[in-house]
């Protein structure tokens, strides 16, 4: 079959003719119930109902959803297949269950969270309960486990190399709309609100802003710490009370662990910007992340390693294991702030701005997060301990 847009009946057509989908759905295919639920820039995403069980069916088309005449290719969703099988036996129940995928739709078949909110509506509604960031700090640190340099031997880097280094249309974007566009004039920016105008001048025309800005680049494009989620904002994640799900890793790609990271936090950051008296609520999950995350990679590191553990008895050990965690730290207050800066002026913003009830105030929760994005941009690399990056965001 070749490529075709799906709708609900050409997938409900298409299921039936796949014989261990149909089965999970249970009876005939006319008993479904199909919806589409695409909420992301990208691409088509269906929930597929039946009296046993449920589906989710995520295609990517070959424009931007929310963009018709930008063309995107296809294989997006081959990378997006390839993260899920690559990441899911280190991260057991922490993403949804990879069920299926079409090489020729590229159409990714995956567990239905039925239950679960997406994790921006979920902070923006205020129903989030506390604890979901350490679990989004394991999940880094296991995929590290799974696939990094310090955990593995070279040659698992280099297969996993092989197999992302294509995704260059999604790694366009990231370059194009975190590490270029809000610094320059492009036609992608959105027009800004006009008291904004001045702040965004202002991005335009920091030369100290713009070489720690390239500085960033450098990092995301030749450091190749692990195979990256790519895209881990709080629109990536979901969940239904303590069960967290990471999700639409179409980014993926081998960089700098930093990455992940900062991209989480700075969606944290954002909301904490939008909604400033959730500032201990915010505070008590960034710590919590910081902790799960280097806890967890410490105790992964201290029993097993890649090549370089060859080399090193216990106590120098110690010392690769904290100077690895300290360049981590300094890349995730990077990109955390450049995170933060990209959402509040570039093409993809945030829905989080929206909580603000005046315009007095969305304005000033943006400028917050301009001020606090390009400190952390201009001196990420001098800090020294989470502490440091806590304190630029005021917490
Ligand atoms: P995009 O790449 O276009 O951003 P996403 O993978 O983020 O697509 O999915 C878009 C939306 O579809 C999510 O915000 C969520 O509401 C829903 N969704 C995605 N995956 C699942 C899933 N496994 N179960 C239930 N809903 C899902
Ligand atoms: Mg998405
Ligand atoms: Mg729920
Ligand atoms: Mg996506």
């Amino acid at each position: 079959m070749t490529y075709r847009i799906l709708d609900a009946s050409g997938l409900r057509d298409w299921l039936a003719q796949q014989p261990d989908l149909s089965e999970r759905l249970g009876s005939e295919a006319a008993d479904w119930s199909i919806r589409e639920v695409s909420d992301g820039n990208l691409n088509t995403v269906f929930l597929v109902d039946g009296p046993v069980g449920a589906l989710c069916c995520k295609q990517a088309l070959p424009h931007v959803r929310v963009a018709p005449d930008w063309p995107m290719p296809l294989e997006r969703a081959l990378y997006e297949s390839r993260y899920m099988q690559t990441v899911a036996p280190a991260a057991p129940g922490l993403m949804p269950e990879f069920l299926a995928y079409d090489a020729d739709l590229f159409l990714i078949v995956m567990e239905c969270l039925t239950a679960h909110e997406v994790l921006r509506s979920a902070l923006i509604a205020d129903r989030a309960l506390p604890g979901f960031s350490a679990v989004i700090g394991t999940y880094i640190a296991r995929s590290v486990q799974a696939t990094g340099w310090v955990n593995q031997p070279f040659e698992t880097g280099a297969r996993l190399l092989e197999q992302f280094s294509g995704n260059t249309a999604l790694t366009r974007i990231t370059v194009d709309l975190i590490l270029t566009d809000p610094y320059r004039v492009c036609d992608r920016n959105p027009e800004p609100e006009a008291g904004l105008r001045e702040d965004v001048t202002a991005l335009q025309n920091d030369q100290n802003l713009h070489q720690a800005v390239g500085r960033l680049q450098e990092r995301f494009l030749t450091v190749r710490q692990a195979l990256l989620h790519g895209d881990l904002h709080t629109g990536s994640i979901m969940l239904d009370g303590s069960d967290v799900r990471v999700i639409d890793g179409e980014f993926a790609t081998m960089g700098p662990v930093g990455f992940d990271c900062g991209l989480y936090l700075g969606n944290l950051a954002l909301h904490l910007c939008a909604v400033p008296h959730k500032a201990t609520f915010l505070r008590d999950e960034m710590l919590a992340f910081w902790q799960s995350f280097s806890t967890e990679l410490r105790s992964s590191l201290s029993k097993e390693g890649g090549d370089q553990w060859a080399l090193s008895g216990p106590a120098s050990r110690q010392d690769l294991i904290e100077t690895f965690l300290n360049g981590i730290l300094r890349d995730t207050a990077g990109f955390c702030g450049l995170e933060m800066v990209r959402r509040t002026v570039g093409f993809a913003q945030v829905a989080d701005y929206g909580v603000c009830s005046t315009e007095k105030d969305r304005l000033l929760a943006r400028q917050k997060a301009l001020q606090i994005g390009q400190t952390l941009v201009v001196q990420g690399a001098s800090l020294r301990s989470f502490s440091d990056i806590l304190s630029l965001m005021g917490l």
